[in-house]
């Protein structure tokens, strides 16, 4: 349902026009400069970042020991070698953007402390009229033709704090990780982590020996890819004269194929991937730590992001004993800890609430089209990258399993061949519509919990669009079916409207 609200008035300020804008300058905004440059080099384009820097989720995260949990070769770029082991830590990553930024020459494109609050579609002139905040409070009016939305997937201001009874009580910091206070003193301290997802396997073995004890606290276990942080078989080739590309490329195609039958048999074989992932812990994690009920999960594997432990470090920690794991609920905090429903007391100094991000839909930009509100939860996915009703206008949503990067390839390929074909045709406006035969669809959730069911996207998937059961609009979050769909999908199969 869509709700009239005001036009905002426009007329005093200087208005700044691009062909298209991209707003954010993470991984998937600094893709689109790439592909924008390379595909659609007559479009003038310009990316707005609400930060003073670029990066996104790898300049917010200033966490101890923040890394990857992706191997680089697929998380970074096709078009950009990666040479160094496959987990990179938060500076290794800034460092690669950055190199990204100078050798294209993307760095005078990109618009700091710009954030964008409101962004208002006008069919009558096929035009996007953006509000833009800057850090001095002043707000700048500009406008495109296209919006390409790179601004990521959750709310880069604040993480997800559940509701913990008696929280107030607690003396000590209660603090997530998204908003690592840079002064936090740690050393020699008891400090215990909630949640037992990729953060709170990066920040245990990273504090772990510098605090008194580290305690991971997980309602449930999680699995765990424990793996050297290394590849035999790039390290070997990496001693002959072969170019960097080559090797890139390899170690892509080596970390797909095994993703796919890792995939595939989280499906055929779970209880032998379950075996596999367990013998590899307890590789680490020595005989002393029982892995029941610790690390023994009772969903199919896969159906969360493997949470990578390189080098096997997390276990090693809790092996040396300066960390340790419980498996237990919260019954409430107190002014020294947390009382856990079994009966027993965790006593911390700090408590680190690892309980993942709040998802924000479309950066928390209000929409309108044509004057009245745009409604996205009520919108169909059309491939997971338009959505019906909202003209001129990509988001990247990557892969959860897959790296998110090979996700922001196909997209930005797909939206440059789209910009293209509208400029061969003419057309000023394209519009996801519902063909006659489409109208009955069931509707699916954006994200199907069969398939992917990590609790930060469950608690969001009211505010997601929906999907239906037939191309184009399904969002298969499959990389292995999208390689082969969306390069050649149909963009006259009667679903995209031009004007
Ligand atoms: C700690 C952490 C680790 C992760 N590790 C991995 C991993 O190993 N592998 C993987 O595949 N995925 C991982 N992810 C998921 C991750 O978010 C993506 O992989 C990837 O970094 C997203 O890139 P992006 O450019 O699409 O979005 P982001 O990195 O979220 O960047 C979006 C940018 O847009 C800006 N922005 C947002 N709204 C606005 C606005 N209204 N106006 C202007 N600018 C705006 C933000 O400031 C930000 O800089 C991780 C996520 C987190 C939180």
């Amino acid at each position: 349902m869509n709700t009239q609200v005001q036009s905002r008035p426009t007329a005093e300020v200087e208005q700044t026009y691009f062909d298209v804008i991209v707003i954010g300058a993470g991984i998937s905004g600094i893709n689109a400069a790439y592909h924008l440059q390379k595909s659609c080099p007559d479009k003038s384009f310009t990316l707005l970042e609400t930060q003073e820097s670029f990066g996104g989720t790898w300049h917010t995260h200033k966490y101890p020991g923040i890394r990857s949990d992706s191997d680089l070769y697929t998380f970074g770029y096709k078009w950009k070698p990666w040479s160094g082991p496959p987990i990179a830590t938060a500076d290794e990553i800034l460092k690669y953007l950055n190199e990204c930024l100078d050798e294209q020459d993307i760095r005078r494109h990109i618009r700091y402390q710009h954030k964008v609050t409101q962004a208002d579609w006008d069919s009558d002139r096929n035009l996007w009229t953006l509000s833009v905040e800057k850090s001095d409070g002043s707000t700048e009016i500009y406008t495109c033709n296209f919006l390409w939305m790179c601004q990521g997937y959750y709310r880069h201001s604040a993480g997800y704090i559940p509701d913990y009874p008696g929280k107030e009580r607690f003396k000590g910091p209660l603090i997530h990780p998204q908003t690592w206070p840079e002064d936090l003193d740690y050393e020699g301290k008891e400090v215990v982590v909630i949640g037992s997802g990729a953060t709170a396997a990066t920040l245990i073995p990273a504090m772990a020996g510098k605090t008194k004890h580290i305690t991971m606290l997980q309602r449930s276990p999680t699995y765990f890819a424990a793996r050297p942080n290394s590849d035999e078989l790039i390290d070997t080739l990496r001693e002959f004269d072969i170019p960097d590309e080559w090797i890139h490329e390899i170690a892509r195609q080596k970390v797909l194929k095994e993703q796919e039958l890792t995939t595939r048999r989280s499906f055929e074989e779970p209880e032998k991937l379950r075996e596999d992932l367990m013998t590899a812990a307890r590789k680490y994690l020595g005989d002393e730590i029982p892995l029941d009920p610790h690390f023994t999960p009772s969903y199919r594997p896969w159906r969360q992001r493997l949470a990578f432990v390189p080098d096997g470090d997390m276990f090693i920690a809790m092996r040396k004993g300066d960390a340790s794991v419980v498996t237990d609920q919260i019954e409430c905090f107190d002014e020294d800890g947390i009382q856990l429903k079994s009966g027993t007391h965790l006593k911390a100094d700090i408590i680190i609430s690892a309980t993942g991000f709040n998802m924000s839909a479309l950066g928390d930009i209000e929409i309108t089209v044509d004057g009245n509100a745009y409604q996205f939860s009520e919108s169909w996915a059309h491939r997971g990258i338009m959505f019906s009703g909202l003209p001129n206008l990509a988001w990247v949503f990557g892969y959860l399993r897959t790296s998110w990067t090979m996700r922001s390839e196909l997209v930005s390929e797909f939206v440059c061949r789209l910009l293209n074909h509208m400029e061969e045709k003419g057309a000023r406006k394209v519009i996801p519509e519902l063909r006659a035969e489409d109208k009955d669809m069931p509707e699916l959730p954006f994200v199907d919990s069969e398939n992917f069911n990590a609790g930060y996207l469950m608690r969001h998937m009211h505010i997601m669009p929906k999907q239906g059961d037939r191309q184009p609009w399904v969002f298969s979050q499959d990389y292995y079916r999208e390689k082969d769909e969306i390069p050649v999908a149909d963009l006259e199969d009667g679903t995209l409207i031009y004007k």
